[in-house]
């Protein structure tokens, strides 16, 4: 059984992500080192939704210099030859933290983290802008922002992008000087301000693992509170789609990369929110896009208006299992 469903989904690989009523989704890879790209594109993935580049100095005592860096996000454009790849700058802090020096908090996942830290110590920042806009010539890099909770930071992540560009210039590197700059939404504060920040960034990344842990102040490490710990509370979910809706509303592109993503239990339910992007570990891609091509959009909007009407997440999950039994009798 399982080789006929590896076989199966070697040759999902290939087919469009497209439903019966033919609304077409891109369906990327989440990357978390340049090694795994190669496999990633096999699997079908139209490009890289999140690369993750905390393995340059998670659990290193030096942090990685512009070269090495340049080196390692240039191996994934080049392995995605033509899609779009988009290198999140580093998430540090929280759970992901580089050997030695780094500040003990007593809550790190409310602390020094993420871009609040890239901010804090520019010069770490910018060696990593100058290596993204390098490799940018190579292909269709854009640039994503995590943990984002306010406009000032963007709009001084943008200041240090151009600062990085001019660099490049004065020592005369070969580099792409406009490249997308964009956020992850995974703050609940990011989502509520979907519409403030839209104006000013190139496309959103809804981070739903990050995002539920905020939301419902479960710490998403916790074992004890595991069980709380749901992508179906009717909270995250009004806020899936109020980011939806604020991207629609402004033509910025909005794409969800946290694990929900992958989740065929919530497939019809974000391709009824109206999302036509998703990023995934790229293993998930098959089982996605086999739901995707088995419906219509129709239907998958009925199902999220349903959703959208309950008041608990013991219903939606309910539901959502039914509804993706009817269409693929297999799938769980
Ligand atoms: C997320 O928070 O959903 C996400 C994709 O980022 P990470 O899991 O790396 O925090
Ligand atoms: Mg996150």
């Amino acid at each position: 059984d399982e080789e006929i469903a590896e076989a199966e989904l070697q040759r999902l690989a290939s087919l469009e992500a497209v439903t019966t009523d033919g609304e077409r989704l891109t369906l990327r890879a989440n990357v978390d080192l340049p090694e795994e790209a190669d496999f990633a594109a096999t699997t079908g993935a139209e490009g890289v939704g999140l690369m993750r580049t905390e393995f340059l100095v998670v659990g290193r005592a030096t942090m990685p210099d512009e070269e090495e860096q340049y080196r390692a996000y240039r191996r994934v454009v080049e392995a995605f030859d033509g899609h779009a790849v988009i290198i999140r700058t580093y998430d540090i802090g929280g759970d992901k933290l580089p050997v030695g020096a780094f500040p003990s908090e007593p809550n790190p996942f409310l602390g020094w983290r993420a871009i609040r830290m890239c901010l804090d110590e520019p010069e770490l920042f910018r060696a990593q802008l100058r290596a993204l806009l390098r490799a940018a010539q190579h292909g269709d890099v854009r640039i994503m922002l995590p943990l984002v909770i306010t406009l000032d930071e963007v709009l001084r992540a943008r200041e240090l992008l151009e600062e990085s560009a001019r660099e490049l210039v004065t020592r005369g590197v070969p580099h792409r000087t406009s490249v997308p700059l964009g956020v992850m939404v995974e703050t609940p504060a990011a989502a509520v301000a979907a519409d403030t920040l839209a104006p000013h960034v190139d496309f959103f990344s809804i981070g739903t693992n990050d995002l539920i842990q905020y939301t419902l102040a479960v710490d998403r490490t916790n074992e004890r509170v595991a069980g709380l710990y749901c992508p179906a509370h009717p909270a995250v979910l009004a806020l899936i789609r109020d980011v939806i809706r604020a991207g629609l509303r402004s033509s910025v592109s909005v794409s969800v990369c946290g694990e929900m993503a992958g989740e065929p239990l919530y497939t019809l339910l974000l391709l009824g929110l109206g999302l036509t992007n998703f990023s995934m570990n790229s293993p998930d891609i098959g089982e996605v896009k086999k739901v995707i091509r088995s419906t219509t959009l129709e239907h998958a909007r009925q199902v999220a208006r349903r959703v959208m009407s309950f008041d608990s997440e013991r219903q939606v999950m309910h539901f959502l299992r039914e509804e993706t039994r009817k269409i693929i009798p297999e799938v769980f």
